[in-house]
């Protein structure tokens, strides 16, 4: 930090004060993690400054052979971690990863049997008009992922993303009772809208998939299975999502970020079988340009990390204490969206719970030293950007050594915040969405009782 505060002292006190901040505070986001000191060390390399264009053995560059260990490496651990026949590791985030897995689709499923039924080799032997019809044709593809309020995400066919100006979209909702997936309507559903691609994974929802029903709506359709397991990533690497659980075993294609429940870097990766491989490679120039070669190679790490017996124990730890965290909860009054959850996160409705919107539970909880983030709940009477939800995850303080006590405590810290938080009426005399007014005191001892766990 000194070096880099040689430089820019702004950015080296930032970097000083995070640390103390991620080290003070409960860190609860469902998408955060700590990642090891190895991982972290091989982000900081001069692989930084290496322009690798292309696939392994088949660079736009020259002098890509270390690139080349490097990526290879971290691409065979995917392999082995997940059980994936083909593994590609250059997308830097998941976004990037989603793109990379729709257009190898589109590419497979549309693209290369347009062109061969044109007798052209690639799209430069296209004639102006039939390019601008297979562009169509792209554009007029449908697919069907879960809807925002019920857990999915914004990649998966939403408008105010590129993949929702991409694709038309239908989402598929949980049951209004039960708040879990109805795999009957989901079928229903797809026979009517016939999508191209069936997008399975979520963001927010607290449940396990059974992706072998996924597989055989897909199948029962024609469309092409594709798992985001950006989110639950690492309880497929730690073998607690098995059988009918594990998405490798059912999907065509599976991307996923890995800097969540995976532990590693930020980044994304492709896993996919055999029959997709070639399309997913074309992923640059497709999508990506030069491929982050220093994450890659902490890409690589993490991998290896999470081969180790040692990480199973991690997600099976993670999965049981969003239980107990669920069941303190709930012992104290908190209702939970699907009753409780089987995954590694909650998604607490503190508008039934405490008369607040996710945003003032929010921030009463980010005063008091215990970092959420709001979130929609099915059919979310505050909308998006209120929300009536907050969403919490136990992956972060599991890698700190939290077990199902510690949780228990951090359910009572986080009932005392929110019992102690009232909404403030807003200048217009109706009741406030985003400001509130914490008691006197909880704040303090709520971080005093962080400390000590
Ligand atoms: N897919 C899912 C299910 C996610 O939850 C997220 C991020 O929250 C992403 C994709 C996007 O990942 P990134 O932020 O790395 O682009």
């Amino acid at each position: 930090l000194d070096i880099i505060g040689g430089v820019e002292p702004r950015i080296a006190d930032a970097t000083r004060q995070e640390l103390t901040d991620q080290r003070e505070s409960l860190k609860l986001i469902a998408s955060e993690n700590y990642a090891s000191l190895p991982t972290l060390m091989t982000m900081g390399t001069w692989f930084s400054d290496k322009y690798a264009e292309g696939t392994v053995g088949h660079r736009f560059y020259a002098g890509c052979q270390n690139v080349d260990t490097v990526e290879s490496v971290a691409a065979e651990h995917a392999r082995e971690l997940f059980g994936a026949e083909y593994a590609y590791v250059q997308p830097h985030s998941g976004i990037d990863a989603n793109l990379v897995a729709y257009w190898a689709i589109l590419n497979k499923r549309i693209e290369s049997p347009e062109l061969e039924r044109l007798g052209a080799k690639t799209v430069n032997d296209l004639s102006e008009e039939d390019w601008e019809t297979l562009r169509k044709t792209f554009n007029s593809q449908r697919v069907m992922g879960m809807s925002l309020d019920a857990g999915g995400h914004l990649t998966h066919g939403f408008r105010h993303n590129i993949s929702g100006k991409m694709f038309h979209q239908r989402s598929y909702g949980t049951d209004p009772e039960s708040q879990l997936i109805d795999y009957d309507k989901l079928r229903a559903d797809a026979k009517e809208f016939k999508p191209l691609i069936l997008i399975a994974g979520y963001s927010a929802y607290p449940r396990r998939v059974n992706f072998a029903k996924m597989r055989e709506i897909a199948d029962e359709v024609g469309a092409t299975l594709f798992v985001d397991m950006a989110h639950f990533a690492g309880l497929v690497a730690g073998k607690v999502l098995t059988g009918e659980e594990n998405p490798i075993a059912y999907a065509d294609v599976v991307a996923s970020t890995t800097h969540k429940s995976l532990r590693g870097p930020r980044g994304g990766f492709v896993l996919s079988t055999a029959e997709y491989a070639p399309s997913i490679d074309k992923g640059c120039p497709m999508v990506l340009g030069g491929p982050l070669s220093h994450v890659m190679a902490a890409k690589a790490v993490a991998f290896a990390e999470a081969r180790q017996e040692s990480f199973q124990a991690y997600a099976q730890n993670v999965a049981d204490n969003a239980q107990s965290l669920a069941e303190g909860l709930m012992r104290r009054g908190v209702k939970l969206v699907t009753g409780g959850t089987d995954n590694h996160l909650n998604l607490l409705d503190v508008t039934s719970s405490f008369g607040l919107t996710g945003r003032q539970a929010e921030s009463a909880l980010l005063d008091s030293g215990v970092v959420t983030n709001r979130n929609s709940i099915p059919n979310d009477p505050n909308g998006a950007w209120y929300t009536s939800g907050v969403r919490i995850g136990t992956p972060a303080l599991t890698s700190r050594g939290f077990g199902a006590d510690e949780f228990d405590t951090v359910a009572e810290l986080i009932v005392d915040v929110l019992k102690n938080t009232t909404p403030v009426t807003a200048s217009t005399g109706k009741p406030g969405k985003a400001k509130y007014a914490l008691a006197d005191g909880v704040a303090q001892r709520t971080k005093d009782a962080s400390a000590e766990l």
